[in-house]
């Protein structure tokens, strides 16, 4: 898992951390997954109780995996699988290859999972080569944003136990950039640092970005005018989702980067956009993967077989160098389509098409259309005189789907005539996402403000 590190301190150059690993011909990028494929497989093998037995069902041997080709002789792993192992053998269960001296003798941190519904917190331990690994792919991804030596940034992520705060944090360590912590402070502090310390990066959840600058507003405050010159978002969709990237870009009069992963397998970014994608003309963002670290794949949600690029399915990722978790074939579940052409900023690695908007389960059918609630939000905000909160809530009455928007009007926009314009935003929106949907327009600061992860959506229908 050690090999294939280059560029370790440095980037090699202006543009790309590690050309020869992100901006290699495909074959040898290939040649370096065989490596690491087998090396994991090798691992997990000896070392997992859970994989061995996951394999041995599956009819593979201690060699059965050498390389890619050998991957889809692996069966996926979906996360509830994981929950079964972890109830039976708490509080760790048996498929990560991490043993509990290995945790006590370099053991780094322990990470949860957010939003879970499942009984007991889904944890996992990280040790002290897991945190070199993340800040170094984590420096190679904010190399790609456009982050360099010379700024000062801010990370407004939760301090806690999310992977986000942390990665980034070591992240920015590793690239010798000073790191204000907003982890631990509230919205006004987090003012206070933006307009005493100057910093120009600012790392938080779409949903902050938009909230914190509200608020600056608020208080008089222009955030065009601050600082910041660059944002990091993680944690929702928002920086691929083109409505809401034009927002967040128009408050902070700054470029929007997507930095993408999840607790289970894709601790560092494993989605990272480059400074081409965020600049598109046509608003579109793609967002690389970073593929000497991990392996994605496109199956489609049903049969798990995969899908040619350039066609939706579900996401499942390979991890290739955690040494607690270097998991291969585990169903992330975004529903995502491929591209493996090369980017125009010289990376070779493939890249999400319009980056990554929410996961298949989070699909929602309304009079049987499909929408994933990214689409829906492009769509109610890429209306001007809508406001920056706004909740939709699905019902069933009389065997049909009715959905209700709930917006705020812009501030300072007019209250008069609300019903016309009302049906007016309610024919746009017809237009746009081809159902009707009533719209009900209450005045600016009448819904929650969303702080961290916005919940928006309210599928009240009996599922019975
Ligand atoms: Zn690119």
């Amino acid at each position: 898992m050690r090999k294939h590190v280059h560029d370790w301190n440095t980037p090699a150059n202006a543009k790309i951390w590690s050309p020869s690993l992100e901006a290699l011909p495909r074959e040898q990028l290939r040649r370096i997954q065989d490596e690491k494929v087998a090396g994991a497989y090798t691992y997990l093998w000896h070392r997992s109780t859970f994989y061995r037995q996951k394999f041995e069902q599956a009819g593979l041997g201690p060699d059965s995996v050498r390389s890619v080709e050998d991957l889809p002789r692996v069966p996926v792993t979906l996360r509830d699988e994981w929950l079964v192992d972890q109830q039976k053998n708490p509080p760790w269960g048996t498929f990560s290859p991490l043993q509990q001296s290995d945790w006590l003798e370099r053991g780094w941190m322990l990470f949860s999972t957010s939003g879970t519904t499942a009984a007991h917190p889904r944890s996992f331990r990280h040790t002290s080569f897991d945190r070199e690994m993340w800040s170094w792919h984590g420096a190679r991804a904010l190399h790609a944003m456009g982050v360099r030596r010379g700024d000062i940034a801010i990370n407004c992520f939760a301090y806690g136990t999310s992977v986000a705060f942390w990665g980034l944090h070591y992240a920015l360590n590793h690239m010798g950039i000073p790191v204000i912590s907003g982890g631990g402070a509230n919205t006004e502090r987090r003012i206070i640092f933006i307009e005493t310390y100057k910093p120009t990066v600012l790392l938080c959840t779409p949903s902050y970005a938009l909230y914190l600058g509200r608020q600056m507003q608020e208080q008089g405050k222009s955030p065009k005018d601050s600082s910041i010159r660059l944002l990091v978002c993680a944690g929702e969709p928002g920086a691929c989702v083109p409505a809401t990237k034009q927002r967040i870009e128009e408050l902070w009069g700054a470029r929007i980067n997507d930095d993408f992963g999840c607790t289970e397998v894709a601790m560092s970014p494993f989605g990272y956009t480059c400074e081409y994608q965020v600049n598109r003309a046509d608003g579109r963002v793609d967002t690389h993967f970073m593929e000497d670290a991990y392996i994605p794949e496109v199956l489609d949600p049903e049969t798990f077989k995969p899908v040619p690029d350039g066609e939706r399915g579900v996401l499942v990722v390979s991890n290739l160098f955690s040494e607690a978790q270097p998991i291969l074939r585990y169903v992330m579940g975004d529903w995502v389509s491929l591209t493996r052409e090369p980017c125009p900023c010289g990376r070779t690695h493939a890249r999400a098409i319009g980056g990554l908007a929410g996961r298949y389960d989070q699909l929602i059918k309304i009079r049987g259309l499909a929408f994933l609630p990214a689409l829906l939000e492009d769509s109610i905000r890429s209306q001007p005189e809508i406001g920056d909160e706004f909740k939709i809530e699905i019902t069933h009455v009389n065997d049909m789907d009715e959905i209700l928007l709930t917006t705020e009007l812009q501030p300072g926009a007019s209250m008069e005539d609300l019903e016309a314009q009302e049906q007016r935003l309610s024919r746009k929106l017809k237009g746009s996402l081809g159902i009707v949907v009533d719209v009900k327009l209450v005045p600016p600061g009448t819904l929650p403000r969303t702080e961290f992860k916005a919940k928006r959506l309210f599928d009240l229908r009996d599922r019975n």
